[in-house]
């Protein structure tokens, strides 16, 4: 099963509506779609988002890093071949975690349906279905308030609360979220780096203090400052997730061995794919750190990829993997199904994805 070629391609799939973070707004997914191709005559697809702010990665690094780096390395290359191959996407450029990761499963799902098994069962196969949270974009607390009610009505049961823009409003959009849903509903919240350490510890308490009850929140300070975030691990009533701070696996090792948060957030965007990310896994089974598996705004293609590992692993105790239920289409045939909250893996070997809808990708 030699790669023979490694195609690329444009899609677009419009948000249902815009997505606010305290780091950046958008109306639309714009992903890199990753087609290999071999001599067999199978498809293996992969996906990239530009989230520039995040992991660095825009659509022309994404389309640098695999056209001119990867794509030349491992063409010719046999699948089966399977460390080698992927020991030489993670090794043919620094950097560029998104590119390596739609790569990546490609390379797996090519892998699976080679041996017709489903990744999720050569992981593992800890599970078939999952539930998901829903993220609440940043806004005035009224608006988020009634953004979380009408998420309850689909069927969320856990919310993803994202704070930090105008952090003086934080303690009250949470009030408003918490008085909007009632007591039942699990409410985690994201900060997105925008607290500083001592003013984390401040907010959290406060929240703990009027009985908001936070499930966890998620990277409370600046991706670099792991003092910082393991000053708010030790100090504030509410657990911590650390998500922009952990890339790599030597990230992640680093933050267990200090303590600096009590979760990880896993993102294969960020570790440059499955083949990382198992290394993440491993690393906290080891420390029994519990782990969340998410997601940039993605189409299906590469939050499926996510579903894959997700059902594969125990340690994965929480799912962040709205990105397709965001989105207000879906042009992507295949792989795993999205019912709201639910999320049930496919069973078709490799990654099971089968295609596009008809003109929704654009090859470049
Ligand atoms: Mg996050």
């Amino acid at each position: 099963m030699k790669i023979t070629e490694v195609k690329l391609g444009r899609i677009s799939v419009p948000l249902r509506v815009p997505f606010k973070t305290a780091l950046r707004r958008v109306d639309s997914v714009e992903d890199i779609i990753v087609e290999i191709v071999t001599d067999t005559g199978h498809k293996g697809y992969g996906e990239a988002p530009p989230t520039g702010v995040i992991t660095g990665d825009t659509i022309g690094a994404i389309v640098g890093a695999i056209r001119d780096h990867i794509a030349p390395k491992i063409t010719g290359l046999d699948i089966l071949d399977l460390e080698d191959v992927l020991q030489t996407i993670q090794k043919s450029i620094v950097h560029n975690s998104s590119a390596k990761a739609a790569v990546d499963m490609a390379v797996y799902d090519l892998y699976g349906q080679y041996y017709n098994i489903p990744v999720y069962k050569l992981f593992g196969g800890a599970r078939k279905s999952i539930s998901t949270d829903i993220t609440i974009s940043v806004n005035d607390p009224d608006v988020m308030a009634i953004d979380a009610s009408d998420a309850v009505k689909r069927g969320y049961d856990t919310l993803k609360v994202k704070v930090g823009a105008d952090t003086s409003l934080d303690v009250e959009r949470l009030s408003k979220v918490r008085y909007a849903v009632g007591k039942d509903v699990r409410i985690r919240i994201d900060a997105n780096q925008a607290w500083s350490p001592k003013e984390a510890v401040r907010i959290l308490s406060n929240m703990w203090s009027r009985g908001l009850d936070i499930e966890l929140v998620e990277q409370p300070v600046k991706a670099g400052d792991i003092d910082g975030l393991k000053f708010v691990t030790e100090n504030s009533p509410v657990p911590v997730l650390a998500d922009e701070s952990v890339f790599s696996p030597e990230d992640a090792l680093k933050i267990m061995h200090m303590h600096a948060a009590d979760m990880i957030n896993i993102k294969l965007m960020k570790c440059g794919g499955l083949y990382n990310a198992l290394k993440i896994i491993s690393a906290a089974e080891v420390y029994g750190v519990e782990c969340m598996l998410g997601c940039m705004l993605e189409a299906k293609v590469s939050v499926n990829a996510a579903v894959e590992l997700a059902c594969a692993k125990k340690i994965i105790t929480r799912i962040d993997l709205d990105g397709p239920v965001l989105c207000s289409e879906d042009p992507i045939i295949g792989g795993a199904v999205f019912n709201e909250k639910e999320i049930t893996v496919s069973d078709e070997p490799g990654m099971g994805i089968k295609g596009f809808e008809r003109g929704r990708l654009i090859y470049i």
